[in-house]
């Protein structure tokens, strides 16, 4: 069910401390951790603690979540002095855009020149 912890989720593991992870920043709602390989400078993965499979089925059940997880991305910009210089924030949907897993999460990546429009 949505919202429900998925027992093959690895950010459900994440959430529930079974799998490790660097976190960078923790709310009631979201957490925000490094993501394990790296594609700039920062690259951070905020996340809804409950599960939802895409960002748009998050904000379609989770409105206020949904408003977390983005404010939480613009913290984490913050955090990491990004906010002068230009960030991203990604939210990869579906397998056929780059999505492989299927908890929502927004990548936020900067440090470096980011090119439009992205491959
Ligand atoms: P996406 O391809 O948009 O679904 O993004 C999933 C991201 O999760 C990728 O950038 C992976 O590098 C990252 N990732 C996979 N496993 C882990 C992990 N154990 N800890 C942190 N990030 C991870
Ligand atoms: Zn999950």
């Amino acid at each position: 069910m949505a919202g429900e912890p998925q027992g093959d989720c690895l950010f459900c593991k994440i959430v529930q401390g079974e799998v490790p992870a660097t976190l960078v920043r923790a709310t009631e709602t979201t957490l925000a951790f490094r993501d394990i390989n790296p594609q700039a400078p920062t690259h951070v993965l905020v996340i809804p603690r409950l599960h939802y499979p895409d960002a748009a089925s998050l904000a379609a059940a989770a409105p206020s979540v949904a408003a977390d997880v983005l404010r939480e991305a613009g913290e984490v910009a913050a955090d990491e002095k990004l906010d002068g210089q230009g960030y991203r924030i990604v939210f990869n949907t579906g397998a056929g855009a780059g999505q492989t897993v299927f908890h929502a999460h927004a990548h936020v990546l900067g440090g470096r020149g980011l090119n439009w429009p992205p491959g």
